[in-house]
């Protein structure tokens, strides 16, 4: 189930800004130019209720977007809650646009409860940086946080998210930090480089949530076989011992080696490899239920649509080998590009340069491994798990 509506393109802050919707129209269009997506797979979202953003915000936050959302200008002190700021200009529409975002990811929710599917991917979700009460990142809805609370309160299911976006998922993990039924899974560049500066390896839950938050700082210019190491090491074990009735996973793509606003040097290797090992791990801990979410990815057209069709594949378990990209999709979208797009759906090794000093970047991310089995003794951290 994939979940699309044109009006997601509705969520663009201004014509110049980095957060750009036209990824999502053109990881759609791609992943039909492949023969991966019908038109009976594409659901369209509903929008959340305020009773459905109030799971995931305050409402005197909800109300304030809610006004300026009208006139699309900003009113005195709305900086203090994120919004009119450089990251977060207000734009007219803006509480519809965003509520649409976190529908879908509702909607993929409602529809595996009521057992239409077991999978679904929403590409406008992922924002996984909006608080309780303010904007952050360019997210104004936290779409994870309200249907993490949704299912919960609908299902008493244990909910597993995991997710890979450069960025720290901070406003998931505040929302869940205390709640032992909601396991919080990070792997990220570290917040001693990147905004937004949290995901220490210390950080791992408090109170009756301690021990159900791990995070998985890495190093700048961590490439795919490091962070796929990191990957493999934590993400079973946490399925084998917190045994989830639902994975929900971010899919950010921002530590692409060409992302802007990240300094990672994964390649469509590692974001090949991410969707279908969760594919596998689901099917063999005997999950089942899996949503999965867009995220960050500030090459719109050059990497995200490669990057997120192949997270389509994998959602509907569909085999998708390597091949050119078509001349079609290139003349529709290579226009609106800045520059040139690749040909073939998958990077190619000598399009990147050999990192500098690999040997301690992967020394460097070994030692957080370590220092993770550390803080968790019994989670038993290593490269292994079923399939
Ligand atoms: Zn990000």
């Amino acid at each position: 189930m994939f979940l699309y509506d044109d009006a997601y393109l509705q969520y663009q802050f201004s014509p110049d800004h980095p957060f750009n919707p036209v990824r999502l129209s053109a990881t759609r269009d791609l992943a039909e130019n492949f023969g991966l997506l019908s038109p009976d797979d594409v659901i369209p979202p509903r929008p959340a209720t305020i009773d459905e953003l109030e799971l995931a915000h305050s409402p005197h936050y909800v109300d304030l977007v809610r006004r300026i959302s009208v006139t699309g200008k900003k009113t005195y002190g709305i900086e203090r809650l994120g919004l009119g700021t450089e990251d977060n200009p207000v734009f007219r529409g803006m509480h519809e646009a965003a509520a649409l975002a976190a529908g879908g990811t509702l909607t993929a929710a409602e529809k595996i409860v009521a057992q239409q599917t077991s999978r679904a991917l929403n590409l406008a979700g992922g924002l996984h940086h909006a608080g309780h009460g303010h904007a952050s990142g360019f997210c104004i809805y936290n779409d994870v946080v309200a249907a993490i609370r949704w299912l919960r309160r609908e299902t008493g299911w244990r909910v597993l998210y995991v997710e890979t976006d450069a960025h720290h998922g901070d406003g998931v993990q505040d929302a869940f930090y205390r709640d032992p039924e909601v396991f919080f899974v990070s792997l990220h560049e570290s917040g001693a480089f990147l905004f937004p500066g949290t995901g220490h390896v210390d950080e791992i839950g408090e109170g009756a949530g301690l021990g159900t938050t791990v995070n998985v700082p890495l190093a700048p210019a961590t490439d795919d076989a490091s962070w796929l190491e990191a990957f493999q090491s934590v993400v079973p074990r946490v399925m084998e011992r917190f045994q989830p009735d639902i994975v929900i996973s971010q899919h950010g793509c921002d530590g692409h080696y060409w992302d802007p606003l990240a300094d990672m040097c994964a390649t469509t290797t590692f974001y090949a490899a991410v969707p279908r090992l969760l594919s596998q791990w689901v099917d063999a801990y005997g999950i089942n239920r899996w949503i999965a979410v867009g995220g960050g990815g500030y090459q719109s057209l050059s990497v995200v649509p490669r990057v997120w069709t192949l997270l389509w594949a994998a959602v509907s378990r569909q085999d998708l080998q390597d091949r050119p990209i078509s001349p079609d999709w290139l003349a529709a979208w290579e226009p609106q590009s800045p520059s040139r797009l690749p040909r073939h759906l998958m990077d190619e090794p000598e399009q990147f340069p050999p990192i500098r000093d690999r040997q301690r970047m992967v020394k460097a991310n070994r030692d957080t491994l370590a220092a993770l089995a550390q803080q968790f003794p019994e989670m038993r951290f290593g490269v292994s798990g079923k399939a």
